[in-house]
């Protein structure tokens, strides 16, 4: 054993230091990607009244089979503003108000499509009527606080009569990348020197956990440059760095987190690649030191900072989702660390990526899953069961 805090231990010390932030209104547009702060309660039954799953004519379902006349229309937003009699049949449409005294809807195939009098064949009481409240009740939840709300949930809640909701607020999160080597997209690159992709990478992942981040650029391997780098990163809820937080000389971000008075909460975890990841907590703001190689950032990511940023908002359940999957290839298990292994999800199997190492972002763009490999003696063979994290 290692005894470096397991990928659970790790994310537990984090969790515990999350204190969900506070709530605001959000415009249902725009709340995809948010965490609900409170249930949603549905301010009208679903559906509102009780309408026609079908184009056909309104009935009396004792009067089938039968020859009915016809007593009016009822269009989508267009009652027929009458009651059903018997004998009587009303045109509808797909979604139109089912007339009081009518108990079943004929599908227009099932009828000779006379006028003024049709023939219909039987339907039974209820046939393709949708009654009111039949999918939500005015006052339930029609989504429930704690949840990740996407398309469905907002299309959910638009239905139910909500045009605003209660979100946690998107935690602001700054990114800061280190590294005398760095260099912008863009310009030219001296000796020595690499284009600087762990800001975009993470920045979009940030924005695709609800959060909003500041970039603060790179800053060269220099104590004070990097101190006062970092200071401005914690005034946020969340700072996040790349880089410099290995046993290298130049990795300066520890100590200047310590020196800025952060508190260290661990350092380093049992997982590959990312092992040097580093956690530290100063007032309200967690700051998160990612290793510099961009997968080693990508896979902190995932497992520790998606996850803050999650129940920084208020989520019910923000650990990692991993998957069911079948591995299709034999892997070597790491002794002591659990393995995140890039891997192109295809037809339930899951197919490793050939060049694993952390530096291999270029390679890492074709793979769509992370498969978790724990860590043990021998091997996870192919045709195993494991478990994997959607990229
Ligand atoms: P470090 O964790 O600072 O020792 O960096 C490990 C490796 O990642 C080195 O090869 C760095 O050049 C590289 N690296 C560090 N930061 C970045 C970054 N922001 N973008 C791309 N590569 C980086
Ligand atoms: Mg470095």
């Amino acid at each position: 054993m290692s005894g470096l805090p397991t990928i659970d231990d790790a994310l537990a010390l984090v969790l515990e230091r999350v204190r969900p932030l506070s709530d605001e209104e959000v415009e249902v547009g725009a709340a995809a990607g948010r965490c609900l702060a409170e249930d949603a309660i549905a301010r009208i039954d679903l559906p509102p009244f009780a309408s026609s799953a079908m184009d056909g004519y309104a009935v009396r379902s004792a009067d089938t089979p039968g020859v009915l006349v016809i007593a009016g229309r009822s269009a989508a937003g267009r009652p027929a503003g009458r009651t059903l009699a018997e004998g009587e049949a009303i045109a509808i449409s797909t979604g139109a108000v089912v007339p009081d005294g009518a108990d079943a809807v004929v599908p227009v195939e099932q009828t000779d499509r006379g006028e003024p009098e049709v023939k219909v064949e039987q339907v039974a009481a209820g046939e393709n009527v949708r009654p009111r409240g039949g999918d939500v009740h005015a006052g339930d939840a029609v989504v429930a606080a704690g949840a990740l709300l996407g398309p469905v949930q907002v299309g959910a809640l638009a239905s139910a009569g909500l045009a605003t909701v209660r979100c946690g607020r998107a935690p602001r999160v700054a990114i800061l990348a280190t590294g005398t080597e760095l260099r912008r997209p863009g310009e030219s690159l001296g000796a020595g020197q690499i284009y600087e992709s762990n800001s975009v990478l993470l920045a979009a992942a940030v924005r695709s956990a609800g959060a909003e981040p500041e970039l603060l650029g790179a800053v060269a391997d220099d104590a004070a440059a990097t101190c006062a780098a970092l200071e401005r990163g914690l005034a946020a809820d969340v700072l996040v760095t790349s880089g410099g937080v290995s046993v290298g000389e130049h990795d300066l971000v520890r100590a200047s987190l310590a020196e800025l008075g952060a508190e260290d909460v661990f350092w380093r975890m049992a997982v590959k690649p990312g092992k040097p990841i580093a956690f530290a907590v100063r007032g309200g703001t967690l700051a998160f030191g990612l290793p510099g190689n961009p997968v080693s950032s990508l896979v902190g990511f995932e497992l520790l900072v998606r996850p803050a940023l999650l129940a920084l908002q208020g989520m019910r359940d923000p650990a990692p989702a991993y998957l069911p999957g079948i591995l299709g290839a034999t892997l070597r298990r790491n002794a002591t660390r659990d393995e995140l292994v890039r891997a192109r999800f295809d037809d339930g199997v899951l197919h490793p990526l050939s060049g694993q190492e952390s530096h291999m972002i270029g390679r890492a763009a074709n793979a769509n899953a992370l498969v978790l490999v724990s860590r043990g003696e021998g091997e996870v063979r192919r045709g195993e069961q494991v478990r994997w994290l959607r990229l």
